[in-house]
């Protein structure tokens, strides 16, 4: 399988190329030429088979030959290494749970697998693979956990002193071994621009071999489409069409099921949910694509206002409007009905949801009454609410337990380089790692 340009479809380059890049010089993003339909009687049996099996045959249609089936296997059942509930709330409504990962989000899918599959990559490069990312928090902390102990890479992850919470600070500074990271005296805008001209410093880049391991890299893009078939399987068989609503920011999550309906997953549409960020809802009512500014929310890791997934989205259905909205509904809610919809599902179903889970709650609610009939109603829950410990508690007046995980790192010893925000400390730093 080749990689494709959405900016240029001629361009193509092998899935080694396209994953140690992540993003194609021309500034577009990597997809793959075709779509395989799944194998004929893989839906049928899907029913009967593990997490693991089910992954591995999806791997294997958006890959082909490279990396081939033994290492895809390894990678998988060594990525994935904790449960992937579907939870049945009511007759007709599930929520598939993403947050058994080591840093409680469902980022440790695509985390863990990119991680593993760019160490196949330089198995047998003489240099060590330095991977440099700045964070705002959480793509930091599942980046950081999905590299720990990953032969051959070391990661160096720069983020703002002071600006992230005391749960994301411990997730950070507290894995050592091949894991840096760097704190800085500024905000996450200096981080990504000192990362930024990083990568332009011909000298850095000459002694060092630098990959980034932003949202955007198709490796992490592919392992999301995993668990949408993983949970239609989960479902008993009704006879209702199925429909997934995918609390939404950069869009990957969403870009996945996309991909994964178009090799032949049944279901019937998708749900972007969104909060008061809602550039792709207005999009898909009005035809017109006006992204405003970023508006925070309590949601706060969906608070993008022009995702950079969105491209992919309409490049996998040709620009064609029409087409997309049969596909994908979008709606977009308030901070308030997020927390009134944390409410009603404790008190109507004892669920206690985050605030992201919560706005994909909502994108069902407004679904049902749009369209009536009988549906299998899924929403993705994307974050452990003990992350969201503060707004569960408004929300719900429950406190929720702080899970072993969390426990662990807030316990161990920090450990951080400080800098004060200029390229060249960060040049002298990684040259000094060589
Ligand atoms: C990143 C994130 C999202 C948004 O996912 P996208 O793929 O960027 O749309 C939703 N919920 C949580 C908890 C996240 O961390």
């Amino acid at each position: 399988m080749q990689y494709y340009s959405t900016r240029n479809r001629t361009t193509r380059v092998s899935l080694r190329e396209a994953v140690l890049k992540g993003l194609a010089p021309d500034g577009g993003l990597y997809m793959p030429e075709r779509f395989e339909q799944l194998p004929s009687g893989f839906l049928e049996s899907a029913r009967g088979m593990s997490f693991h099996e089910i992954a591995l045959t999806m791997a294997g249609s958006l890959f082909g030959r490279e990396p081939g089936d033994g290492v895809l296997r390894r990678i998988i059942v060594e990525a994935f290494d904790f449960k992937v509930p579907l939870v049945t709330l009511a007759d007709g409504l599930h929520v598939l749970e993403l947050f058994h990962g080591p840093t409680l989000a469902f980022k440790d899918f695509a985390a863990r697998f990119m991680a593993r599959l760019m160490a196949h990559f330089v198995v047998g490069e003489s240099r060590e693979l330095h991977i440099l990312v700045a964070t705002s928090g959480d793509t930091g902390s599942a980046v950081a956990h999905g590299f720990q102990g990953v032969p051959g890479i070391r990661v160096h992850i720069l983020y703002p002193s002071g600006r992230v919470s005391a749960i994301q600070e411990a997730q950070l500074t507290t894995i050592g071994g091949n894991v840096s990271a760097l704190e800085v005296a500024g905000t996450f805008d200096d981080c990504q621009r000192m990362v930024k001209e990083a990568f332009l410093d011909r000298e850095i880049g000459s002694r060092l071999m630098l990959s980034s391991a932003n949202s955007i890299n198709i490796a992490r893009l592919i392992p999301q489409s995993f668990y949408y078939v993983w949970a239609w399987s989960r479902l008993e068989d009704g006879g209702h069409p199925t429909v997934v609503s995918v609390p939404s920011g950069n869009f990957g999550n969403l870009t996945a099921g996309l991909i994964a309906k178009r090799m032949g997953l049944p279901v019937q549409c998708f749900i972007a949910a969104v909060n008061r960020n809602d550039a792709v809802p207005r999009y898909l009512r009005t035809g017109s694509y006006s992204p405003g500014p970023v508006i925070p929310t309590l949601s706060n890791a969906m608070d993008v206002s022009n995702p950079s997934n969105f491209d992919r989205i309409l490049d996998l259905y040709g620009r064609d409007h029409l087409r997309l909205a049969g596909d994908l509904k979008g709606f977009s809610f308030s901070d308030d009905q997020t927390r009134a919809a944390m409410r009603r599902l404790h008190d109507r179903y004892g669920y206690v949801a985050d605030p992201h889970g919560a706005v994909g709650y909502l994108g069902i609610e407004s679904f049902v009454e749009g369209n009536g009939g009988s549906v299998d109603a899924v929403f993705l829950e994307t974050a452990h609410p003990a992350k969201f410990p503060d707004t569960v508690e408004q929300a719900t007046g429950i406190s929720v337990p702080v899970p072993p995980q969390i426990e662990q790192a807030l316990r161990r010893e920090k450990r951080s380089a400080r800098m004060k925000g200029t390229v060249d400390e960060l040049k002298g730093y990684l040259l000094s790692c060589i």
